[in-house]
């Protein structure tokens, strides 16, 4: 499970990390009267469990609480990567003199942990790790061992960050660790000009299988909170939102799984997991194309079926079923293979939607599903 970005600053605090001032609403009105408390002016960000905020216009400053209410309304609601903006978190601006990057991640096929790090942090730390990958320095962890400050030491001299970040080092080390992550990341860490190192964003994921031991962050709720996540949910849907273009319903999960793959290795990304099982009724389908299409960022669905005891005909006729229910406003690439994949087809055939196609193969879907995605 994802945290929010004001949830892993809250840890941070907790674990003695410095950290802005900073406190959370829903409500502009609210925006105002906690500028006024932080100081006046505030830098306002949209909570949402995706990157990429400050590019889409969601972290912006605001110079006094009259444009922290305003800006509070502009940033609330607001789509960011299908992920609909519902607070947003108000923070004492920090005046930045230099950016920098760490995370911690889990190596699972190495057993161990990765330090990550870098002293060119911020918005751009993608570009820096695909360009320049010499500018990323990654660092293994023996997980039995930790992060000790001599560990730390060598990681900021490796990464080239100052010595004072050693000691943050550490720290993030123990949110990890005592805070059952298998994932943190602080981007940017930040210098401010008068030399202090401060935290400015950062992301934790917690280990799913501790879930237990953090009821602190809710159970259910937190689980869907994503709105597309949570009407998926209640329609009994088994479907975990990304952050790709390209819907992907698919039966059977090791299916969906290398569906992602397939349409990933297309040069698309996947918008979505779904896997709609054995069932794969009309019902399910409409119930499945509806959360996809209601998920602003996706461009093109794919609908990946390989017919075992359900049979590609009864399929077939669940999608036209369901496109009497749904109304089809992005382009559907079909491939039905295995049990009646011949009958399957001429029914979709027969439908002839304008804006359906089919494909025989789950290579050739992909690409044609991908190309759709990236015309628009
Ligand atoms: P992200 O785009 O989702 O990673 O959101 P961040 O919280 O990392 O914010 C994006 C960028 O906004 C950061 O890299 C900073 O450059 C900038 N930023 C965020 N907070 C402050 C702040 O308090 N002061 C200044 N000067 N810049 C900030
Ligand atoms: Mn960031």
């Amino acid at each position: 499970m994802d945290l929010y970005e004001h949830q892993a600053r809250e840890l941070f605090e907790e674990h003695g990390i410095l950290v802005p001032k900073a406190e959370v609403t829903e409500s502009p009105r609210e925006a105002r009267e906690i500028a006024r408390r932080l100081g006046g002016r505030v830098v306002v960000k949209a909570q949402v469990k995706t990157g990429g905020r400050g590019k889409a216009g969601g972290v912006k400053l605001a110079a006094d609480p009259a444009a922290a209410e305003l800006t509070a309304r502009q940033i609330l609601g607001m789509d960011i990567k299908g992920h609909t903006v519902g607070k947003v978190m108000l923070a004492q601006p920090v005046d930045i003199e230099s950016e920098f990057y760490v995370s911690y991640v889990l190596d699972r096929a190495a057993g161990r942990f990765l330090a990550i790090a870098s002293a060119e942090g911020g918005m751009d730390i993608e570009e820096v790790a695909a360009n320049r990958p010499e500018a990323v320095a990654r660092i293994p962890v023996d997980p039995s061992e930790g992060v000790t400050t001599a560990k730390a030491a060598q990681i900021a001299q490796v990464a080239g960050l100052p010595d004072r970040t050693v000691d943050v080092l550490v720290r993030l080390w123990d949110v990890l660790t005592r805070e059952d992550a298998v994932l943190v990341e602080v981007n940017p860490l930040v210098r401010t000009s008068g030399g202090q190192i401060l935290a400015l964003d950062g992301k934790v994921t917690l280990d799913d299988n501790a879930r237990f031991r953090q009821e602190r962050w809710g159970t259910q709720e937190a689980a869907h909170d994503d709105a597309l996540e949570a009407a998926a949910a209640a329609k009994g849907l088994n479907y975990v939102k990304l952050d790709g273009e390209v819907g992907i319903i698919g039966n059977g999960a090791g299916l969906v799984m290398s569906t992602l793959d397939v349409v990933a290795g297309c040069g698309a990304r996947p918008a979505n997991f779904l896997d709609i099982g054995g069932g794969a009724s009309a019902q399910i389908m409409a119930d499945g194309l509806s959360v996809i299409l209601s998920d602003s960022a996706v461009k093109s669905v794919f609908v990946n079926v390989f017919g075992g005891i359900t049979a590609c005909d009864a399929v077939a006729d669940g999608i036209v079923q369901a496109l009497e229910s749904v109304r089809l406003t992005k382009p559907l690439v079909v491939r039905l293979d295995g049990n009646s994949a011949v009958e399957g087809r001429a029914i979709l055939d027969g439908r002839a939607h304008p804006l359906v196609e089919q494909a025989t193969t789950m290579d050739g879907a992909a690409r044609r599903a991908a190309e759709l995605a990236n015309a628009h």
